[in-house]
């Protein structure tokens, strides 16, 4: 059961092959046996994932059902969930229980999906690595050595290990598309306002974006469709409807223009995943897409402007992690000051503490003009490039990374280095654009992904464009070693 995606497990689930008690059970067995290796989980919950299994089941027997019925999904532990603990990665959550859940999560259980768990992640999502992780490093299961990448790298590798269909992530800066590539999975970042934020721990609000990461773009599809909609409870939800992204899915790709922007084909790009992007740009013509190439010219300004904006709303969104109102709260305070700065201290990471210091920097008097107005007006640049570059084709097509997964640790000194990891998935971010990794080959036996990016609500076209490669080709349904 475990190597089959979500559409499979449905028809097993509609044809009687099997119960979701059972397939929970199957599937709560497996991350039990091999999660010690990956630690891509920081909570299982068993108990509760058995009762709503059994509830499905019910509700099946008495003909109440819809497509994810039954079938089972993580959510990235910066989701929160009632009654479970929501971390965030941090030591500075790691006692904190949520009272409500996020609407993704309200959303995929009123679908009738089963929780196995909250995935590993890096602390307050910021990192490409999964290595700022509290609860200590997640590995790659295509090479134990290897980073997943991050910061949904719990989620990754658990789908990319067969612990499980599919699991929930967030994007701010490439956090779903870059460990979907670097663990050989595919991963969906929706045009920002698509899926609603309430409940999900906020690092970057003007970037932030939660989406699916599954083995299939089919199976992407699925998800969307039920985590996407309005939600009056977030100020930034689009009120475009949601449409049935399966109903798509099929479409041929005859005329489709791809458009390849030669800034992402230049220098830093690794010779390896170039020739893996490039023979998967040859199968989208084959499969009857035009390719044209097209130019971002500002494209070497995403990372600076990134890590000026991302810092910056940061230090603003963890100002509420005082000890007081909310997170780790010091032994025997001194006084108010002392409790504020030693409850900080304790309770964030390196990384973290680099990026409040950053922004709040960044951000104070004086500052501000020279670094997060500017950073501003170059993201207008950016969502400008985008624009124009969408007049001559129907999506962009590029690599994800610029390189395959690298080693734990490798990076874990340089910070620039790190930040260098995401120098193809931030412009989309800032620009606000849907874009979807899907793998395309390896270089050494680590994956590498191809992303795809569409203008705003193109989540319908980007998907039926992975679909269909898919449907020709058959690295998504390679399993790393040991894992299959
Ligand atoms: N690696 C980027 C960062 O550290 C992106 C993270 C993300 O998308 N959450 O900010």
């Amino acid at each position: 059961m475990h190597t089959q995606t979500l559409a499979e497990l449905a028809r097993g689930l509609a044809a009687g092959a099997f119960s979701s008690r059972e397939l929970t059970e199957a599937l709560l067995a497996r991350i039990q046996a091999h999660d010690g290796a990956l630690n891509s989980f920081i909570t299982v919950t068993p108990e509760r994932a058995l009762a709503q299994a059994d509830a499905a089941d019910a509700a099946r027997a008495r003909g109440e059902y819809g497509a994810l019925t039954g079938l089972p999904i993580a959510h990235k532990d910066i989701f929160c969930t009632q009654g479970v603990k929501t971390s965030c990665g941090s030591k500075m959550l790691d006692r904190f229980v949520a009272p409500y859940d996020a609407t993704v999560v309200a959303k995929l259980d009123a679908a009738g999906m089963v929780m196995l768990g909250k995935t590993n992640m890096d602390e307050f999502a910021m990192g490409s690595s999964n290595e700022s992780s509290w609860y200590g490093p997640v590995r790659n299961p295509w090479d134990v050595r290897a980073v997943p990448g991050g910061s949904s790298g719990g989620s990754a590798a658990a789908v990319a290990a067969r612990l499980l269909p599919a699991a929930t992530g967030t994007d701010t800066g490439g956090s779903i598309r870059q460990p979907a590539a670097l663990c050989g999975i595919t991963g969906l970042k929706p045009t920002y306002g698509r899926v609603s934020r309430w409940g999900m721990i906020a690092y970057a609000s003007s970037l932030d974006q939660g989406g699916p990461l599954a083995r299939t773009a089919e199976d992407c599809a699925l998800l969307l469709g039920a985590m996407a909609g309005f939600d009056a409870r977030d100020s930034t939800s689009a009120g475009a409807p949601v449409p049935d992204y399966r109903a798509g899915l099929e479409a041929g790709l005859d005329g489709l223009r791809i458009g390849l922007p030669k800034e992402y084909f230049g220098a830093g790009l690794d010779a390896g995943v170039a020739r893996a992007v490039e023979a998967a740009i040859d199968e989208y013509r084959r499969l009857g897409a035009d390719v044209v190439e097209v130019s971002l010219p500002n494209a070497q300004l995403a990372i600076p402007a990134y890590y000026v904006i991302a810092p910056c709303e940061a230090s603003s969104n963890l100002a509420r992690y005082d000890g007081v109102r909310f997170g780790h709260r010091c032994e025997a305070p001194r006084d108010l000051v002392d409790l504020y700065t030693r409850s900080r201290a304790e309770g964030f990471g390196a990384e973290v503490q680099r990026r409040i210091l950053v922004g709040t920097y960044a951000l104070s008097a004086g500052y501000y003009d020279a670094y997060y107005l500017k950073a501003q007006q170059i993201r207008r640049l950016i969502h400008e490039d985008f624009r124009r570059a969408f007049e001559h084709c129907d999506l962009i097509a590029g690599p994800t990374t610029p390189d395959v997964a690298f080693d734990l640790g490798e990076k874990a000194d340089d910070p620039v280095a790190l930040y260098l990891a995401d120098i193809y998935t931030v412009a989309v971010n800032l620009a606000g654009l849907p874009a979807l990794s899907h793998p395309v080959g390896d270089k050494g036996g680590r994956p590498v992904g191809l992303q795809l990016i569409g203008p705003a609500f193109a989540e319908a076209r980007l998907l039926n464009a992975a679909h269909r490669f898919q449907l020709a080709t058959d690295w998504h349904r390679r399993a790393p070693q040991g894992f299959a």
